[in-house]
């Protein structure tokens, strides 16, 4: 016997959401955030009423509002094709990159220009790869200079840390190691935001949720945080 499929779709609010509502032949409701945007769905059975729904999405507001805001955190897959005249970026500032052969890669900053040297410039990725390759040098400087401020300001320190190129978020925080990882992308960002990250990931040391407490402390050892998260979060950089 042929099933009949019946769905209805449509844009919605409940509980101050605005979401996507999909009524479908199905026996329970769920919530989905989809990227980049953030766009709320939720899928929910044919004869669902509206108290049901209205209650189901009071229930789960707050891991809506995370994930929403987790979502928008992540950086950009990046379109770049890592030729000359493109815009590359170190510690928020803008530079014109220039590509050329060379017995050696190497990177370095000449003037308003990263120069690119490139044994074999093949493809997009291997080009990426040299740049991320000196991004992560970059980086791990910066972080040995800036680490030890950021645990005499926090007053917790991290037993080990390394760098990842990361595509959710911009670090973590291991807390029963208390192991940090920063994500390579902050080589992009001004040294301001990379502090920013480190700290809060030292306060996870005392607080592992993202709660009042969380931003008591932060409030405490990084005043004007939420603004650094507004810049590191804005998408318009690279
Ligand atoms: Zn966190």
């Amino acid at each position: 016997m042929k099933a009949i499929k019946q769905q209805s779709v449509k844009k919605t609010v409940f509980a101050g959401i605005e979401l996507l509502l999909i009524r479908k032949r199905i026996k329970n409701m769920y919530l989905r955030i989809i990227p980049p945007e953030g766009e709320v769905r939720l899928t929910a059975p044919l004869r669902a009423s509206n108290k049901d729904l209205e209650n189901f999405v009071i229930k789960n507001a707050d891991w809506v509002h995370r994930k929403c805001v987790e979502i928008q955190r992540r950086p950009v897959a990046s379109p770049l094709e890592y030729v000359s005249g493109e815009r590359h970026f170190l510690w928020g500032i803008p530079y014109e990159l220039f590509v050329e052969q060379a017995k050696r890669n190497s990177v370095s900053i000449e003037g308003n220009y990263i120069v690119l040297k490139i044994t074999n410039a093949g493809t997009p990725e291997d080009r990426e790869k040299v740049m991320n390759e000196w991004y992560r040098r970059e980086l791990k400087k910066a972080i040995g200079h800036y680490l030890p401020d950021c645990e005499l300001i926090t007053g917790k320190q991290a037993s080990d840390w390394g760098v990842r190129n990361m595509r959710t978020r911009w670090g973590t925080c291991n807390v029963a190691k208390k192991r940090i990882w920063l994500n390579l992308q902050l080589a992009k960002k001004s040294t301001e935001c990379l502090k920013y990250v480190i700290i809060h990931e030292l306060v996870h040391l005392y607080e592992r949720h993202h709660n009042a407490r969380f931003h008591g402390y932060m409030d405490k050892f990084c005043p004007g945080w939420r603004e650094i998260r507004e810049k590191l979060n804005k998408r318009n950089e690279n």
